[in-house]
């Protein structure tokens, strides 16, 4: 459903998914509700202020608790964006998200769509029946970034607590509090107020239509697993893992360490394997592989080199051509 727009024709998408954003619960409580349940229809509704940014149209891909996306959501979150992008009405798109994966979505079409109009996705941290519920203030936020020339080409966004985060570096940092969503050491590239946004860095991995991976033409993603190395670790389960997926990811310690008794396993794997870190911050280079035949996730983390290792895996298996894209994207 597309709404006339008060001071303006620029038309921004708002893809839903569900989350906490779209989550309903006891009246004032932060906890115990139940996610994904308004619909975009009504978190556009209770949100009058949008229509003075952009006329909003609406796409519900489906209204779940962000743990439950799956590759098929992301395919088709995709595949709509690319579509309507081509729609020169269409300044951009919002897509609310929970939370717990929104990271994990925001890279994956950061790495899939094909179009330079801003894609930001958004979500909240408090049920919109909370006391003082940060979806609306979210949501209005993220309308104004997608509706903004400054964010054109700067790969897929996430706007979050009057911050602007990459795609890339994005990650939740906190289980309940209203500024969960942030970046680690990098930071955020940007911030809005009153509706204005503020640009101060532009990213240099590639991103959107630099990538070589083309939604079209897939149906599934590769299987990857991702193994927490911990003191003890049972390197069984990376026989297990192995046997049942296309390329694994170690969350190793430090700068992506283990044990001798997971390097003998590691090193005799054929698969792809990349190693990333159980640490937010900081980076894995080749130097600190300690085993020859993998791959260094460089400032990935363990969910985000997964998503990327899937998407290497469409268009190749050559374990030199993988790292180039770790080096790349
Ligand atoms: N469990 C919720 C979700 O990811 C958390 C949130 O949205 O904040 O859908």
């Amino acid at each position: 459903m597309v709404r006339r727009a008060a001071h303006s024709k620029k038309k921004v998408i708002v893809i839903a998914t569900g989350g906490t954003i779209a989550g309903v619960g006891d009246p004032g409580k932060t906890a115990g509700y139940k996610p994904g349940t308004l619909t975009a229809e009504e978190l556009i509704g209770e949100n009058p202020l949008l229509e003075e940014v952009a006329a909003i149209d609406t796409d519900q891909i489906c209204n779940v608790n962000s743990d439950d996306i799956s590759t098929k959501d992301w395919l088709e979150i995709a595949r709509t964006i690319n579509q309507r992008a081509k729609d020169p009405e269409v300044a951009g798109f919002v897509i609310t998200h929970g939370t717990d994966t929104l990271e994990e979505t925001a890279y994956f079409l950061n790495l899939t769509v094909k179009t330079d109009k801003p894609v930001v996705l958004t979500g909240s941290m408090r049920p919109s029946s909370s006391v003082s519920a940060d979806g609306p203030m979210n949501l209005y936020e993220a309308v104004c970034v997608a509706a903004s020339k400054k964010t054109r080409g700067l790969g897929v966004l996430v706007v979050f607590s009057d911050r602007i985060f990459t795609a890339r570096m994005v990650m939740k940092t906190s289980t309940y509090h209203v500024t969960a969503i942030s970046a680690g050491e990098l930071g955020a590239i940007g911030m809005v107020r009153d509706g204005q946004v503020f640009i101060y860095e532009n990213p240099t991995k590639r991103h959107t239509k630099d990538a070589p991976f083309d939604v079209s033409v897939l149906n599934d993603l590769p299987k990857v697993a991702i193994i927490y190395f911990s003191v003890d670790a049972d390197p069984d389960l990376l026989v297990y893992a192995a046997k049942h997926s296309d390329g694994l990811v170690i969350a190793g310690a430090g700068a992506g360490e283990f044990s001798v008794a997971f390097k003998k396993v590691i090193e005799k794997l054929k698969l792809p394997v990349v190693i990333s870190s159980r640490i937010d911050d900081g980076i894995i280079i080749k130097e600190n592989l300690l085993c020859k035949n993998t791959v260094a996730s460089d400032n990935l983390s363990p969910q985000k080199a997964a998503i990327l290792l899937r998407l290497a895996l469409t268009v190749t298996q050559n374990k030199r051509e993988i790292q180039r894209l770790f080096d790349t994207f």
